[in-house]
């Protein structure tokens, strides 16, 4: 059975889509750490990130530092984690590897992945076009 972020790249499941490539999709996250949290995923379906090829990794490194300058612009040239959760017993609920960019403010760090909130009615495609607008130097 497909993954659901395989179904969001064909589209039978909808996202705050913030870039698209041949090879990768960036989307926020529906249940943010902070506001931007943003996650990198490459089109082939694999777990963990050793089965990917070298050139499928080249190339979603470089699109994580694209969406990654984008969020932190658009959040104020905030710090964030990149957090790439590699199989089941280190945390991964997807089994789909991706990428998190999780901004950070001053003294925010106590937000764990445990808690977290979805956004409020209407702020999420206001984030997402933040970031976007972000996306070109
Ligand atoms: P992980 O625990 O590293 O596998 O993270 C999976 C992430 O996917 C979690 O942060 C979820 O909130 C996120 N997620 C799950 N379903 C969706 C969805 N339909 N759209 C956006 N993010 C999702």
């Amino acid at each position: 059975m497909p993954s659901i972020f395989t179904r969001i790249i064909n589209k039978e499941i909808p996202c705050e889509k913030i870039l698209e490539t041949e090879s990768e999709i960036a989307f926020l996250d529906i249940l943010p750490c902070f506001h931007g949290h943003t996650l990198v995923v490459p089109k082939h379906e694999v777990m963990k990130l050793e089965q990917l090829s070298t050139e499928e990794v080249t190339a979603l490194m470089l699109t994580l530092q694209t969406t990654a300058r984008a969020v932190s612009r658009a959040m104020g040239g905030l710090d964030y984690n990149i957090i790439l959760n590699n199989g089941p017993h280190a945390g991964q609920e997807v089994p789909h590897v991706h990428f998190h960019i999780i901004p950070r403010a001053v003294n925010s760090s106590y937000y764990s992945f445990k808690n977290r909130k979805p956004y409020p009615e209407g702020e999420m495609s206001k984030v997402g076009q933040l970031i976007r607008n972000c996306l070109k130097d």
